[in-house]
């Protein structure tokens, strides 16, 4: 029997009412000089529970343990004149491709980020050891210079030749470098990393304004955005006006003005630059770079996601806002993108507490990575194909090292990231994984326990050492209806509307437990300029139809080894989907539950039945996402 809620339990939906605290703290957050009202809690304050989860980090955990060091050392060694008998890694790591050095840069910061997420002292100490002999590298060169390819590229881009994307690999190794002395606390890394940080003030400096506007239209990843991060970490104001010089004045202006001329832009080389912007804002509190920021963010989010909450075709934003019905093909959805995309919404989330945006970051989360690393080997996928009949087109471990291998390694390193929130009272819970949160100031420990997204049920069981009162503010998402909750096996007499955060604020104790029920529902989701061509969704899960796998031998199915400069490409043509017959307004009329197979519909009145399954789980098949209705 379950004591009765006591007086001091208010529950709240957090938005539509005038006295909803948050809506102030959005209102300061222009008035003040941090911008952030959240912050998001440490990995290391959460540890994922068993499920597919957490299973995931683990096939990355082996893919990343199972990569030799010195291999992923090689190309640094020799360009540093350094002796190397490793043979050398294909694909964008070969000793020949423009971009060597990029993945090393990857592998730095996934084997922080897995022992921050974990508490793995192996995986740890795999990555201390390679900052090691990077540093030994870096010695060899004597500058602070610090990469696998010559400083010959650089000097290419300075005069304007063609270069693939020199400060794009830098980047990459520099953040390695960062997250390596933040998350594991590695002081050699930090000593690196301001030698790479003065090479690069060196290399900037000389340059004038037109020089350096010429060197920003060159991929550089998040430069500007790193160098934040480090002036930051260490207090030093050197390295945010050097991070001012990385900042991309000409896709800025317009967004800063409301307009999205985004159109022909290579979308992942522009997520970064406003990542950027966004933690200038958070660090100087400069209105104008929240404006680039949050247009960026809603324009893309609200007219150039697809429904997995991906976006990119080809790499580009080729069409106005709002037009997708020709961008779908087998290139869609770049996993970089996604990465990047996350981050972003991050910070956005952080600003405004906005569930709109956590419900964003869930979409990503099911539907752009989750389902992008086969849990075979563990290798990752380039793009995820949004053209009905084709496949997910996997490389292979050691011949690819791909742009979104690296992005992937690192997604798959920290999966318990976004989960939970806080401000300096209330905690936020956003993601539905099963999982452990500490938060140790407060001698809470917060548990969820729940097979979401098969399940509806998310239960939270709250640990303390003596009573605390805190706000716990659950998301409600976007997709559900007639949600309910119960504290302590009673059920709470209100509830929040979807879209907003369930607030419980009470004196907690030990042991008191919250059960959330989010029902889901078939539901379909429209290409915005061709409303007959829909994908359906169950709760925020993609669901895709099954098209079997004839004609996909091994080889169709992965790319193989990808020369310099290249993408992979399919071996084999795409087949057509069928289109859907209904007169329903709901995706209900064509399609049924299979009974005993959580999150699997079986179509109904079809010329040719179908499964649908989660595009997550969906591997070495032919599939389709969006119909012809
Ligand atoms: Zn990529």
């Amino acid at each position: 029997m379950s004591p009765p809620i006591d007086r001091r339990t208010f529950v709240a939906a957090a938005i539509g009412t005038a006295t909803s605290p948050w809506w102030t703290r959005v209102a300061q957050a222009h008035s003040h000089d941090t911008a952030m009202r959240l912050q998001p809690f440490p990995l290391a304050d959460i540890r994922l529970l068993p499920g597919p989860v957490l299973d995931a980090l683990q096939v990355n955990r082996r893919y990343l343990m199972g990569l030799d060091p010195d291999r992923l050392l090689h190309s640094f060694r020799i360009t540093a004149g350094l002796p190397s008998s490793a043979s050398p890694l294909g694909g964008w790591e070969a000793p020949d491709n423009e971009l060597r050095g990029h993945f090393t840069g990857h592998y730095l910061s996934a084997c922080a980020l897995l022992a921050a997420q974990t508490g793995d002292t192996e995986i740890r100490a795999r990555g201390d050891a390679m900052v090691t002999e990077l540093a030994k590298c870096q010695a060899a060169f004597g500058t602070g210079y610090l990469s696998a390819f010559p400083e010959e590229l650089f000097d290419r881009l300075r005069a304007g030749k063609p270069a693939w994307a020199p400060f794009y690999t830098i980047h990459k190794i520099m953040a390695g470098l960062l997250d390596s002395y933040t998350l594991s606390g590695n002081e050699s890394a930090l000593a690196t990393l301001l030698g790479m940080a003065k090479w690069t003030s060196n290399w900037v400096r000389p340059l004038g304004d037109d020089a350096m506007a010429r060197v920003l239209e060159r991929e550089y990843g998040g430069m500007n955005e790193l160098l934040r991060n480090l002036g930051a970490a260490t207090g030093d104001a050197q390295w945010q006006d050097l991070a001012r010089r990385f900042d991309h004045e000409r896709i800025f202006a317009p967004l800063a003005a409301g307009r999205d001329e985004l159109q022909g832009m290579h979308v992942n080389t522009t997520i970064p630059k406003i990542i950027g912007a966004a933690r200038g804002y958070e660090l100087d509190g400069d209105p104008r770079l929240h404006d680039v920021a949050d247009y960026f963010w809603h324009t893309v989010t609200e007219r150039r996601t697809f429904c997995t909450g991906g976006t990119s075709s080809g790499e580009s934003w080729n069409t106005p806002p709002s037009q997708l019905a020709k961008e779908l093909s087998g290139y869609t959805q770049e996993c970089c993108v996604t990465y990047n995309m996350q981050k972003l919404t991050r910070h956005v989330f952080t600003w405004t507490a906005d569930a709109r945006a956590a419900d964003y970051y869930e979409r990503t989360f099911y539907n752009g990575i989750l389902g992008v690393q086969h849990p075979q080997d563990g290798d990752k996928l380039y793009y995820v194909p949004l053209q009905s009949g084709f496949w997910k087109l996997f490389g292979t471990p050691l011949h690819d090292f791909w742009c979104c291998t690296g992005s992937m390694a690192e997604s798959f390193a920290k999966l318990g990231d976004s989960i939970y929130f806080r401000d300096e009272r209330d905690v936020y819970v956003n993601l539905f994984v099963p999982s452990t949160l500490s938060w140790r100031e407060k001698g809470l420990q917060l548990t969820m326990e729940t097979r979401f997204p098969e399940s509806e049920t998310i239960r939270l069981t709250v640990r303390l050492d003596r009573p605390l009162d805190l706000p716990l503010r659950i998301r409600v998402p976007g997709w559900t209806r007639e949600g309910s909750a119960s504290l302590n096996g009673r059920r709470l007499d209100s509830f929040a509307s979807p879209g907003s955060y369930l607030v419980i604020d009470r004196r907690w104790r030990d042991g008191d437990v919250v059960e959330v029920t989010l029902p889901m529902h078939l539901h379909y989701a429209a290409i915005p300029d061709d409303p007959s061509l829909r994908a359906v969704m169950f709760g925020p899960i993609v669901l895709a139809g099954r098209l079997g796998n004839a004609g996909l031998t091994r080889d169709v199915l992965r790319a193989g080894p990808t020369k310099p400069r290249t993408v992979p490409e399919y071996a084999a043509e795409p087949v057509a989907a069928p289109a859907i017959v209904t007169s329903g307004l709901e995706p209900s009329g064509w399609l049924k539950p299979v009974p005993g197979r959580p999150l699997e519909f079986q179509t109904v009145g079809q010329a040719r039945p179908l499964t649908l399954s989660p595009l997550s789980r969906i591997f070495d098949e032919r599939y389709a996402v969006y119909w012809k209705v």
